[in-house]
């Protein structure tokens, strides 16, 4: 309960079956009561993503492909004509609690390609700065099956830890993670928290095939699991209920999982720790000095680079022959060489396109032990 409330990112995953009744018309009930969760978590200074489903439910019905299983063709053309319907359907809702939402359609590069990772993550950055909830799916126009996420539980994972969540809320159509599946032992053990995602808890989710629940509980952990690592508490809750977040909130029946660090911590560890440096950024006294107080390193302070990497690939950067930080550079290595040692104003007119600030964003770098060892001898 308390995790919800110290939430300060919280990314909401909602299925199809929640959101699109079986004559392919939107669930309003559903709706309405979500969009009262999402002001009212608003109106507590959170900021909310939702990942929603429906694109291929509400799009399969108005082009006629009533029953059975879509051919991929088929379910690419409903998620083109659902995802207007669906977006519409958000924006009127939140327009009446005085919010704007943003259409954010993903494929899985852009969660797993750093350059166009770091795109995503400064539109939906500055989205949330303004107050905008977006609204996310996949681009299931254009992914295909060896291209996609598949199932938006893993997308929200990668949502949340792309936007450095501190919770994810999956609304099932059950209220968690049972010993046993419920349909066959009604008399199942619910487990109320996972402290970590053990194979014994991993396979009371059942195989793929023998998953219940929509997207199946099995995909539900596997998000779990991503979420968690990435620092993000998550709850798997019912959304069958009018309001199911408020009714989280209230303590209403779910399975926690436990962020295993902060999502701060998990993303300065994925950038020091899995990443091989592509380049070397060697920087002045002045612009070590700004790094160390938390600033974002700009390129006057840049005296020389070396390597080959391209835009959202990791550099290390060297003060006095020392590396003292590793970071995600904003340009490729032609552009970041034609503006070191300048003003970032100057940036557009040498590059010709008004490219980021900042040569390493603040949020991409991450100081060495070294250098904070350093300045703890000074
Ligand atoms: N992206 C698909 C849609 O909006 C659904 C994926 C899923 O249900 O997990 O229809």
């Amino acid at each position: 309960m308390s995790r919800l409330n110290n939430a300060n990112r919280i990314v909401i995953k909602i299925g199809s079956s929640l959101l699109v009744n079986e004559d392919g018309t939107i669930n309003h009930a559903f709706l309405t009561g979500l969009s009262d969760d999402v002001a009212m978590l608003t109106a507590d200074g959170k900021q909310v993503v939702l990942v929603s489903s429906g694109s291929i439910a509400l799009g399969r019905h108005q082009l006629g492909f009533k029953t059975g299983k879509l051919r991929l063709e088929e379910s690419q053309a409903s998620a083109a004509t659902g995802q207007i319907k669906l977006a519409h359907a958000y924006q009127d809702a939140l327009a009446k609690h005085g919010l704007t939402i943003a259409q954010i359609l993903l494929t899985l590069d852009d969660t797993e390609e750093r350059r166009r990772y770091l795109n995503a993550r400064s539109t939906l950055s500055t989205l949330l700065a303004q107050g905008v909830v977006p609204i996310v799916n996949e681009n299931d126009t254009v992914a295909t099956s060896e291209i996609r996420y598949g199932d938006n539980d893993r997308l929200s994972a990668r949502v949340a830890g792309m936007v450095e969540a501190d919770c994810l809320i999956i609304l099932s159509d059950i209220d968690g993670l049972y010993a046993d599946d419920p349909r066959d032992n009604p008399g199942a053990d619910h487990i109320g928290e996972v402290t970590e995602i053990t194979d014994k808890i991993a396979a009371m989710a059942g195989g793929v095939g023998s998953s219940y629940g929509t997207g199946g509980m099995r995909t539900k952990i596997d998000a779990a699991k991503l979420a968690t690592a990435m620092g993000a508490a998550v709850a798997i809750t019912s959304g069958k209920v009018i309001r199911p977040v408020n009714a989280l909130r209230d303590g209403a029946r779910a399975t926690w999982f436990t962020a295993s660090q902060s999502p701060q911590a998990a993303r300065k560890q994925w950038i020091l720790g899995t990443l091989k440096a592509n380049g070397i950024v060697t920087i002045d006294d002045g612009a070590a000095a700004a790094l160390l107080k938390g600033r974002s390193l700009l390129s006057a302070g840049v005296n020389a680079i070396e390597g080959n990497f391209a835009k959202g690939d990791s550099v290390d950067i060297i003060n006095n022959g020392t590396v003292i930080a590793r970071g995600l550079i904003g340009y490729d290595v032609e552009d970041a060489r034609a503006i070191m040692g300048l003003q970032s104003e100057q940036i557009a007119d040498i590059l010709g396109y008004k490219g980021r600030h900042a040569l390493i964003h603040r949020d991409d770098l991450v100081m060495t032990d070294q250098a904070q060892q350093n300045e703890r001898m000074d």
